[in-house]
């Protein structure tokens, strides 16, 4: 049976290469019917935090992106922690000792590069002089009180695995150091923890970005040291993701303001449309599609189609994705979702109030179809939901607005009936057959009077839902 893991390191603010790991691991444990594990990587205990562990569960939620065994659901192969699992991981390195896969290395790190360089070596990293003491040196080094750390004897030749998504990568492990599995004060390091809890939570496939290639010729060889030692059922297979290029085709950096998720959510993505978008990076439906749901994807994926050449981040396209995204939804669902982002600008009280409910009802189909994302909602219908007193004009209102507003005002005077057809009626005839305007050049300082903005719901329904009194009084507001 298939089981994956997701296992970040809980030290930053969720990003776009986590989220399109978390996605591409959920997907190929969906589409098999497998197991997605969510195990958080917290054994850096400088770098890791309770506040960054909640932003990953938290995004992780967002998303939609459920685990089978992790943080909050348990599961046969907990704590999903690894800061809880460190007995195992001692023990594990205790036995490796014992069965010489490693060795007990007394070197700093002046000491090898000094010897590095004067071997004129163009390899970096550790250059085995540990290897094999003697008891007696290492008597002498103990005796000098140097620390020591547990390195992993790398085997000779190269390592060689067929990637799921790159095919055959070998490294010749001449060029890969023996590393170190713990910290001198014997803290485990993720070189070690890594490979030993993908064994013990039985992994079966590895699916994460490029970024962590290098790691894998020195995983490989760990875990074959643990399935020798009946630690492992076996090796897992492994697939690297393509790198995320940002601007200018640098990789996208965590300093890039879009590299981080909560951007997304904070702006009124959809769910649904950032995960599409991820999908992209790397992976594609159909040559000629590009809007699909999670679960078109699951049917559709194959790790074999992932494109190994990195993905360019483009965010215009993720705005594209989202907006056909919201085109897919009720204007019931868009109001729901909208809800959160009206009470969190104070735009209505929370809980609403049954009046707002209502306009809110009667002003979302105006909109539903004219936004990319939940708060620009807000900010087109903010203007319906404040009074006199809180309305601001963004926008200024030149002279020539000014006479058209006036007209606009004095036409408005005269209805009986305040409806939708009823304004039109009266402003198409006092301002484009009266004064001559073009619609755009009539309409757009009456629009920008009473809501504030150059882009607006359509005007009359606006205008309508807005009441006579706001509108009269925003109007004379704009005639000074
Ligand atoms: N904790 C690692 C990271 O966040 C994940 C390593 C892996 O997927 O093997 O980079």
């Amino acid at each position: 049976p298939v089981r994956v893991r997701f296992c970040p390191s809980p030290t930053g603010s969720p990003h776009v290469g986590f989220a399109r790991a978390a996605l591409y691991n959920w997907v190929f444990a969906r589409k098999h019917g497998g197991t997605f594990v969510f195990r958080i990587e917290d054994t850096d205990k400088e770098r890791s935090t309770a506040e960054s562990f909640n932003a990953m569960v938290e995004t992780m939620q967002w998303l939609g992106l459920d685990w089978d065994e992790g943080p909050g659901k348990g599961g046969p192969h907990g704590p999903y922690l690894q800061s809880e699992r460190t007995d195992l991981y001692l023990e594990v390195l205790g036995r490796l000792r014992e069965s010489s896969y490693t060795y007990d290395c007394f070197c700093t790190n002046d000491e090898v590069t000094a010897r590095r360089k004067a071997a004129g070596s163009k390899v970096q990293g550790y250059d085995g002089f540990c290897r094999d003491l003697s008891d007696d040196q290492r008597a002498a080094f103990e005796a000098e009180g140097r620390s020591s750390v547990v390195r992993f004897r790398m085997p000779d030749g190269s390592v060689t695995w067929n990637d799921l998504v790159r095919g055959e990568v070998t490294f010749e492990t001449e060029f890969v150091p023996d590393f170190a599995l713990c910290r001198a004060n014997g803290d485990p390091l993720y070189t070690l923890v890594n490979p030993v809890d993908d064994a013990a939570m039985h992994i079966t496939h590895v699916l994460r970005g490029e970024d962590l290639l290098s790691s894998t010729p020195r995983q490989i060889p760990l875990h074959r040291a643990l399935v020798e030692l009946g630690i492992s059922e076996g090796v897992p297979e492994f697939g690297h993701l393509p790198l995320i290029m940002g601007e200018g085709n640098k990789k996208l950096s965590k300093r890039d303001p879009q590299a981080h998720l909560f951007m997304y959510r904070d702006a009124g993505f959809l769910p649904e449309g950032l995960l599409n978008y991820l999908a992209l990076l790397g992976w594609a439906i159909a040559a000629d599609r590009d809007i699909f749901t999670l679960d078109e994807m699951v049917d559709a994926f194959d790790i074999a189609d992932v494109n190994p050449n990195p993905a360019r981040f483009d965010l215009k396209k993720a705005e594209a994705i989202n907006a056909a995204h919201l085109r897919l939804l009720s204007v019931e669902d868009i109001t729901h979702r909208v809800l959160p982002f009206l009470k969190a600008s104070g735009v209505v009280s929370d809980p609403v109030s049954d009046a707002d409910a209502q306009l809110l009802e009667l002003a979302m189909p105006l909109v539903a179809e004219r936004i990319g994302n939940l708060t620009e909602a807000v900010d087109m219908l903010g203007f319906l939901f404040v009074d006199e007193a809180e309305f601001t004009r963004t926008d200024e209102l030149d002279g020539p607005g000014r006479d058209v507003v006036k007209a606009a005002y004095d036409a408005l005077s005269a209805l009986d009936t305040w409806s939708t057809a009823a304004i039109e009626e009266a402003l198409r005839a006092a301002l484009v057959d009266k004064l001559g305007l073009k619609p755009r050049l009539a309409f757009g300082p009456v629009r920008i009077a009473v809501s504030g903005r150059k882009v607006s719901p359509p005007l009359f329904e606006s205008m309508e839902l807005l009441g006579r009194d706001r509108s009269m009084a925003r109007l004379h507001d704009a005639m000074f």
